[in-house]
């Protein structure tokens, strides 16, 4: 795999998606950028309003990929978090589209762009900490992340054959606009950033940059024998079993 080569990273519009296709487009590489509504202006990047989950978004992307020139790297970004409940609360809707968006569209969107992506080629899932372990009152997102895990080391083995390899990101807590703004909306601001903090070894959030330059690095050739594994981005919050930074 070159330097410049093509990469499609879904859910682009913000986020860890957004400094992913940002790192990419920095380092030259041609970089198609998927949303369910993109900003006008992504430098360097060109742009697909898809919906990872349905069958003609999927089209639109695989087209907008051979225009590309060469797909290098899918980096399966895009994710549903709207879905809040137990498992005895949550909506059998919300439940669906979090496993529709979360789960059945890596696998369905890898398989549309597979023949694209040739031998030295990549696969990056950005699953969670919460496809390891539960959080109370999420069971569709946990489920859904902890299936993309699972569904991560599948892929790895099918996918070996023809030369490519998967791996999958399991951030911690990240500082983009959805944390930041569930933080700024809660009772106590002050408090509830520290709770999230206190979550990790490192007492403090991600950034989306640091998530981006390890799914940068699973997808290159520096990971070369790298395949199947779940790499935790998470200053430490796994690290221990009764959530990192928390004194005993
Ligand atoms: P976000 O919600 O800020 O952004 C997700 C993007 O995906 C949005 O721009 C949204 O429009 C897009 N999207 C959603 N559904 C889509 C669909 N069906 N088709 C196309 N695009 C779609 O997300 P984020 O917080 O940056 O998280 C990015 C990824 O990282 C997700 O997979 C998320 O589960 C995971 N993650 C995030 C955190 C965190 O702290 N933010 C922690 C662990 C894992």
């Amino acid at each position: 795999m070159t330097d410049a080569s093509g990469v499609v990273v879904t859910g682009a519009a913000r986020g860890i998606g957004r400094a992913v296709a940002e790192l990419y487009a920095e380092r030259g590489w041609r970089v198609l950028s998927v949303d369910l509504n993109l900003p006008p202006v992504l430098r360097g990047q060109r742009r697909v309003k898809a919906d990872v989950s349905t069958a003609a978004g999927r089209e639109r992307i695989v087209r907008a990929a051979r225009e590309l020139g060469g797909v290098q790297v899918l980096v399966n970004n895009a994710a549903y978090q709207g879905a809040h409940g137990s498992v005895l609360d949550v909506s059998e809707r919300g439940w669906a589209r979090t496993l529709s968006v979360n789960l059945t569209a890596p696998l369905l969107l890898t398989r549309a762009l597979v023949d694209l992506l040739p031998s030295g080629g990549a696969v990056v899932n950005v699953a969670s900490v919460q496809g390891l372990f539960a959080e109370q009152d999420n069971a569709a997102y946990n489920a859904s992340k902890g299936g993309l895990v699972n569904l991560t080391r599948a892929m790895s083995l099918d996918l070996a054959p023809r030369g490519l390899r998967v791996n999958a990101v399991a951030p911690g807590a990240i500082s983009t606009e959805g944390v930041l703004a569930a933080i700024a909306d809660s009772e106590n601001p002050a408090q509830t950033r520290r709770d999230y903090e206190d979550l990790h070894a490192l007492r403090r959030l991600g950034t989306p940059q640091e998530v981006a330059k390890v799914v940068y690095f699973l997808g290159s050739d520096e990971a070369s024998f790298l395949t199947g594994a779940i790499v935790p981005v998470d200053g430490g919050m796994t690290a221990s079993f009764m959530m990192a930074g928390r004194p005993v």
